[in-house]
C-alpha cells in the first residue's frame, strides 16, 4: 500500500502536514503499508527508503483518530530527518515541533484503553487488562517505533 491508497481525507491531511513542514514531496514519496506481523508496535518509520509500516489493527474504523495520529507521528519522523539530518533525537524537539504544528500532541505512549485486544502469536485473545496501572498495556515509542509494552 502506498500513500496513494490512503483514503482521500487522510491523503489530503498528509499532504497538508508535509506542505506545512516544508517537505511537500514527502507526502507522495513515502511508502506506507499495513503490517499484520507488527505485534509490538502501532507504527514504525524506516529512514532508509522512507517507509512507514502501520499496524493492521489501525484499519479498524473505530481507530480512525489513532490511525491519523500514528501516520502523522511516523511522517514527522521522516520529515524531521529530511529537515535536520540524522543527528537529531527521534522524539526530540524538532520532531515534537512538527507534531504540534500538525495539531497532534507529541505523545509517545498510547493508553491501552484506546487499543483493541491484540492477537498474540498463539492466536489467543490477549485480554486488555483493566485495573491497576501495572496491568495496563502501554504503547511506547523507542527510536521511531511506537511500541506496545506490557
Ligand atoms: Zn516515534
Amino acid at each position: 500500500m502506498s500513500l496513494l491508497e490512503l483514503d482521500s481525507d487522510l491523503r489530503a491531511k498528509s499532504q497538508g502536514w508535509c506542505a506545512a513542514w516544508g517537505v511537500a514531496p514527502l507526502a507522495h514519496q513515502a511508502q506506507i503499508a499495513y503490517s499484520t506481523r507488527q505485534r509490538t508496535s502501532l507504527g514504525r518509520a524506516h529512514y532508509e527508503g522512507e517507509r512507514i509500516l502501520l499496524n493492521a489493527v489501525l484499519r479498524d474504523p473505530a481507530l480512525r483518530p489513532l490511525l491519523e495520529e500514528v501516520l502523522c507521528h511516523e511522517l514527522a519522523h521522516l520529515a524531521a530527518r529530511r529537515l535536520h539530518g540524522p543527528g537529531i533525537r527521534p522524539h526530540g524537539k524538532e520532531w515534537k515541533a512538527l507534531l504540534r504544528s500538525a495539531g497532534h500532541c507529541a505523545r509517545v505512549t498510547v493508553p491501552s484503553a484506546e487499543l483493541p485486544p491484540i492477537r498474540s502469536r498463539r492466536r489467543r485473545r490477549r485480554r486488555v487488562a483493566s485495573g491497576s496501572i501495572s496491568q495496563v498495556l502501554l504503547a511506547k515509542v523507542f527510536d521511531g517505533i511506537l511500541r506496545i509494552a506490557r
